[in-house]
């Protein structure tokens, strides 16, 4: 599925490498390649305009963010708009539910509902599921063969007409399981007391997700029906089926765009363990033939969210080991100190000349130094009486000088973060380094 993009797209970034600038020519040929070849996998045109229009303004306009090379800059910017027309992914909770399978006759619902009592079942939660499809000849009978293969019970009555009232008397008999998974009928295509019908078995079943199934071969009919389905029930979750097949994908991509939700799974196949879990992250690495770009994404990202020291407190003066801790942790991610420091706007704040002197190799000797401290010493660094920080240079394999000497480094940032809130700027360390990281 949308091999071809991905070739396009790995030419395409091959013309922005050792660039310096971004230039537009570059950025407009990558974007008509892009544009090219989601058209060729069945992709939206709506969609296709917004995204290209998205990654031409952005790679342009957008500051160019230190230490980052052009084409890292542009194909961060291309992964991130790919994510979002993917939607984020769902999350799968492991509780008890009640999933609505919706979609078209066809398009593996029966299938996939058994699938995924497979997958719920794995996870060691009891799972039941009902066959609401009075439609189709022999529905029951082909959910509940499936089921017995893995011992789930399928509740279903072959000789009746009313599907709304096989969802009524199915779900107090299923009173017992965790999960609940609801197989529809759905025709060869979207008629209105089909669409009545699924609205009614979702209000009796007040279910918890209502998840529709594509195939991976539409086209562009996908989109109408995803709406459609969408303004009925509001979906909540996308299945690609038959993802092993040939298939372009494009249009069941654009359907996921419809329903402003994201892919759940992914049906790779005709046995029951033929389902994955959908990683938007890891699809669209191997579509762009670049294994680190999460990696690339996340970088900058990840050193902000773990600066969960207290900033505020630390203004206020209280800076203990423990926030130094934390401090070292995520500015070890960005690298040395005095870089990182240089390009933070500090206005013209005066920091003592040692507290930028302290390389990567320090850093890393002093966090495993603080390792060797108990929590009441790193929160209370007035208790580290001499006997103590022998205790503390025996157990980091470290000598006592080593100790003493990021004590005092302690002192000196202590010190120096005194300063900054006493010269009255604002200091805001968590927009700094978002900021820093664009
Ligand atoms: P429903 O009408 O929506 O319930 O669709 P079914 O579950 O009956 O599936 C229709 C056909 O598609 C069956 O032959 C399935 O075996 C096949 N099918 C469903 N999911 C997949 C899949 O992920 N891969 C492949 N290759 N076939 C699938
Ligand atoms: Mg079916």
């Amino acid at each position: 599925m949308l091999d071809k993009l991905g070739n396009s797209l790995k030419d395409a970034m091959k013309k922005l490498a050792g660039r310096s600038v971004v230039d537009r020519a570059a950025v407009e040929d990558l974007v008509k390649d892009l544009q090219r070849a989601l058209l060729q996998s069945d992709v939206n045109v709506k969609l296709v305009m917004n995204l290209s229009n998205a990654i031409k303004t952005r790679s342009l306009e957008e500051e160019l963010p230190k230490g980052m090379a052009v084409r890292e800059h542009v194909l961060r910017i291309v992964y991130q708009e790919l994510v979002k027309l993917m939607g984020k992914g769902t999350d799968v909770t492991l509780g008890s539910q009640t999933i609505l399978m919706a979609g078209l006759q066809g398009s593996g619902k029966t299938t996939t509902t058994a699938k995924l009592a497979r997958y719920f079942q794995r996870k060691g939660l009891r799972v039941g599921v009902i066959c609401g499809d009075t439609f189709r000849p022999g529905a029951y009978e082909q959910l509940s063969t499936l089921c017995a293969k893995i011992n789930i019970p399928c509740i279903g009555n072959p000789k009746e007409t009313d599907a709304l009232k096989i969802v009524r008397e199915g779900l107090p008999a299923l009173s017992h399981v965790e999960v609940i998974i609801i197989d529809t009928q759905g025709r060869h295509a979207l008629e209105n007391d089909l669409i009545k019908e699924i609205i009614d078995i979702n209000a009796i079943a007040k279910a918890t997700h209502r998840w529709l199934v594509i195939d991976a071969a539409l086209g562009q009919q996908a989109s109408e029906q995803a709406r459609r389905f969408h303004e009925a029930i509001s979906i909540d979750g996308v299945i690609i089926t038959k993802m092993d097949g040939t298939a372009k994908g494009g249009g069941a991509l654009s359907a996921v765009s419809e329903t402003q939700s994201g892919i759940v799974f992914i049906g790779s196949g005709e046995t029951i363990d033929d389902l994955e879990r959908f990683d938007p992250d890891g699809f669209i690495s191997r579509l762009l033939g670049m294994g680190d770009l999460k990696a690339l994404v996340e970088k900058a990202e990840e050193s902000i969210a773990s600066s969960d020291f207290d900033v505020n407190a630390m203004m206020r003066g209280k800076f203990t080991l423990r926030d130094m801790y934390k401090q070292l942790e995520s500015l070890n991610k960005m690298g040395p100190l005095k870089q990182i420091m240089s390009m933070l706007p500090m206005g013209n704040m005066q920091l003592p000349e040692g507290v930028l002197d302290v390389t990567t190799v320090k850093m890393s000797r002093y966090r495993i130094i603080m390792d060797s401290m108990t929590g009441a010493e790193l929160d209370d660094p007035a208790l580290l009486s001499s006997s103590r920080v022998q205790r503390i240079a025996h157990g980091a394999g470290a000598s006592p000088e080593e100790v003493r000497e990021l004590l005092k480094y302690y002192k000196t940032m202590k010190r120096a973060l005194k300063g900054v809130r006493g010269g009255g700027g604002k200091f805001d360390l968590q927009r700094m380094m978002k900021r820093f990281s664009g």
